[in-house]
């Protein structure tokens, strides 16, 4: 990518777009264009088409969407597949249809079937059933990549997909209804110890496995792959490790310094049991994660408090 190319970062108020806009900005590139939601509502055909004509970006990084735990993709499943699928159709499409030259989609590891091996090959996409806790949310991000696969068939665009494993980091979401498991046990760690509560709850039995990848990993990833020559395709990124979530709540209260009795809630869902990604395709583009999980957990517990004007 050339350093004075017009870089568009969809979704860059959130955690991964945010974690993009940071690592672009400290490589060097400063003609990055980004819109608020207010400003630009992306699941609106018109606007996003308009605002392609009027900015005229070259290179797109799609990270917006609608993003939640497992209980907010299973309560909110129709805002989970509609407003992903507008935004990822609406995006891409205007992309083509301006000229952009390279784009990045997000995805996200849940798109694989619930049951197939570990760790997981990008082609082992569509081989069978998907998690139900997430299966609107996974079918809509299924169409993004399945749309920059065609765009590229069709039209030669050069749009690749990218699929994380489980993400954190800065800026997450606390909301412990909705959030993902990383920032809910940190909040609730964090919470415990300022209570001197006896013991923390945790959902589900503790058993599933999952990889967490540190977001500033994930963006340094995805310049890398945008600076690589590749056109097209699908891409994991991840560690390469994962742990069960009784081993990750350990470790969390371990940073956080809370020592209470874990107890897990076993009315509330499990999810997939597990969701290791295969790394080697990005690998033999020469590309690894740099962040160690307890280090990576440090780091946001320290982006966590200083939000909270805890210290
Ligand atoms: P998933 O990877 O799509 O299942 O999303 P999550 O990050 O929401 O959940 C991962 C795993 O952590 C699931 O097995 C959850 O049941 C478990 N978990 C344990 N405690 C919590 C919690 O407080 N919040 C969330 N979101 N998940 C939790």
């Amino acid at each position: 990518m050339d350093k004075r190319a017009k870089i568009y970062i969809a979704g860059h108020a959130g955690m991964a777009g945010s974690a993009l806009l940071r690592r672009l900005t400290a490589a060097g590139y400063d003609n990055v264009v980004t819109r608020t939601h207010a400003e630009l509502d992306l699941t609106q055909q018109a606007a996003v088409d308009a605002f392609f004509a009027s900015a005229q970006p070259e290179i797109v990084f799609l990270a917006a969407g609608k993003v939640g735990g497992i209980k907010a993709n299973n309560n909110f499943r129709a805002d989970f597949i509609y407003q992903n699928l507008m935004i990822e159709a609406n995006v891409i499409h205007s992309a083509w249809k301006h000229g952009v030259q390279r784009l990045l989609f997000l995805g996200s590891s849940c798109i694989y079937p619930r049951d197939c091996p570990q760790p997981i090959h990008e082609d082992y996409l569509l081989t069978g059933p998907l998690e139900q806790t997430n299966e609107p949310y996974a079918l809509a991000k299924i169409m993004g990549v399945k749309l920059c696969e065609n765009y590229y068939r069709q039209y030669g665009a050069r749009f690749i997909s990218v699929m994380p494993s489980n993400l954190y980091g800065p800026n997450d979401n606390y909301d412990l209804e909705n959030c993902h498991v990383l920032p809910a046990l940190i909040c609730k760690a964090h919470e415990a110890k300022a209570k001197g509560a006896s013991e923390l709850i945790v959902w589900g039995s503790g058993k599933p496995r999952r990889e967490f990848l540190f977001v500033e990993d994930m963006a340094d990833a995805c310049l890398h792959l945008m600076n690589s020559d590749v056109s097209s395709g699908l891409y994991n990124v991840g560690m390469g490790d994962d742990l069960p979530i009784s081993e990750l709540t350990e470790l969390v209260m371990e940073v956080v310094g809370y020592d209470g009795k874990i107890v897990y809630d076993r009315n509330q869902p499990d999810g997939t049991p597990r969701k290791l990604l295969n790394i080697e395709r990005l690998k033999s583009l020469g590309w690894s994660a740099k962040t160690q999980l307890r280090e990576g957990i440090a780091l946001t517990y320290k982006d966590f408090l200083s939000r909270r004007n805890h210290r």
